[in-house]
């Protein structure tokens, strides 16, 4: 056994959601009808569901109280009011403007600020950031330190900019080239690492330096606020709540996809400084969202969002997270699983390549190891790796695989207690017990986008 931080988890449970017990035989039928795609399964058959982290955490009976006390008026809700002071204490913005998630912030602060053909720079973007950065015609450039590449560094934090190469970009394309720099914390596309304060304090002076607004987007900011506290000098004495505070103070806004550390199951957010870039996100938000005070959500929304954002942020709640997050990392390796360290805030990553090594990247291992574990138990995962990302040569047909080939466990937020992370873990070990039983996959029916949403595929 691996050993916990001591203490139990932070809350005891009111209300209890059954979960999907199937046999063996069930799964493998599953399966079949699934396409062997795990997003096809129902989550009536999945016992354990690490496929996201978002929208997926269980709210607190406050967070319910608020719905029920949620204002649904059209203009000048009370709930929007609690959302904007929230808001405004924890982040220092001034202007705050609801939307239904994270991307609908994304689409409206991107609308207004960028011109179609300039660069938009950052340490690494999140899929629907690209999906949006492309849809204004604009160029993103990611500029991730070295380490933040390597599944085998151990550095701290490995979501930081490397600040000299942005310069020196900014330097040759000119500062009138770029939009906007965007610092996402923690990087969610490497891990879920985090961005160290003197990193984003560095460049800050950059952004200012060439007059050039930086933004965060800030999906999972508290994780990264906890391990500044935990890993950075000079924060182990400030509480959260200052440390959030003096991040975002290096900004000009930022946008929030509630659904992960404001721990509710939809809504989001975008936060600003500037009256001027205000005014004209206020025109994309009504044509876009609904009317300035609720952006495309009910009044009971704003309500736990609200409330979730506070509690996100307290420190009980993020030590058992993270913790949790580290255990089932040192669990999944004393089962013969190799993950990506150090671990990072909402997921644990499993290097396939090394777990699996008998599969080729033609059988997709990550998802075929995905197969493997949902066959033995019931657990769900996703797969990241050459189904989602490869490329296939249109001439030979072989696969050109991405440089990573992850198994992505990620943990719903206060929705499962460590003995369910034991469950996982059993699992991993049972299965990689009888490595040459993992069977690799095939494609049978592969279509040209969103592979990994879309395809069917079979046991190879
Ligand atoms: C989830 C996420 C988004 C998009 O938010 P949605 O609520 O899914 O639209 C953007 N950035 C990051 C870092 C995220 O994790």
């Amino acid at each position: 056994m691996v050993s916990r931080r001591s203490g139990a988890e932070p809350f005891k449970i009111k209300a209890v959601e059954l979960v999907g017990i199937t046999t063996r035989e069930q799964r493998e039928e599953i399966l079949k009808r699934a396409g062997y795609l795990q997003f096809r399964i129902p989550s009536e058959y999945v016992y354990i569901d690490l496929m996201t982290d978002s929208g997926t955490g269980a709210m607190s009976d406050s967070q319910w109280a608020g719905v029920m006390m949620g204002d649904e008026a059209y203009a000048g809700s009370r709930s929007f009011f609690h959302l904007e002071e929230t808001v405004r204490d924890i982040y220092g913005y001034r202007y705050v403007i609801p939307t239904h998630q994270g991307r609908a912030a994304e689409n409206i602060l991107m609308l207004a600020q960028t011109k179609p053909g300039s660069y938009v720079l950052g340490n690494m973007f999140f899929d629907t950031t690209v999906a949006h950065i492309e849809h204004k015609q604009c160029l993103g450039e990611e500029f991730m330190i070295p380490e933040g590449l390597d599944t085998g560094s151990a550095h701290p934090f490995k979501g930081n900019v490397d600040v000299q190469r942005m310069e020196d970009f900014i330097k040759m394309r000119g500062a009138d080239s770029v939009s906007m720099i965007i610092i996402t914390v923690t990087c969610n596309n490497n891990g879920g690492q985090p961005v160290s304060m003197r990193n984003i304090r560095e460049v800050s002076a950059v952004a200012r330096r060439h007059g050039i607004p930086l933004f965060f987007d800030s999906a999972r900011f508290t994780e990264n606020c906890y391990f500044i506290k935990k890993r950075e000098p000079g924060y182990q004495d400030k509480s959260l709540p200052e440390i959030a505070r003096e991040m975002f103070s290096y900004g000009d806004g930022a946008t929030c996809s509630a659904k992960k550390c404001a721990l509710v199951n939809i809504g989001g957010f975008l936060a600003l400084n500037s009256r001027d870039l205000y005014d004209r996100c206020l025109e994309y938000l009504v044509l876009f969202e609904g009317y300035a005070t609720y952006g495309g959500l009910a009044g009971r929304d704003l309500e736990a969002m609200s409330r979730g954002l506070r509690e996100g942020l307290a420190g009980p709640y993020l030590e058992d997270r993270i913790g949790q997050v580290a255990y089932l990392a040192g669990e999944l390796e004393a089962a013969g699983a190799r993950v990506v360290k150090p671990a990072g805030g909402h997921a644990v990553y499993v290097d396939c390549k090394k777990t699996v090594p008998h599969l080729g990247m033609d059988q997709f291992p990550a998802d075929a190891l995905g197969v493997a574990l949902y066959l033995d138990s019931g657990v769900r995962t996703v797969g990241l790796g050459t189904l989602a990302f490869g490329k296939k040569d249109a001439a030979t047909g072989d696969w050109m695989p991405p440089d990573l080939e992850l198994l992505r466990l990620a943990i719903p937020r206060r929705v499962y207690t460590d003995r369910h992370m034991d469950a996982v873990a059993d699992s991993m070990a049972s299965v990689l017990r009888n490595p040459a039983q993992i069977r690799g996959l095939r494609l049978v029916k592969e279509t040209p986008r969103l592979r990994h949403f879309l395809s069917v595929l079979d046991l190879a």
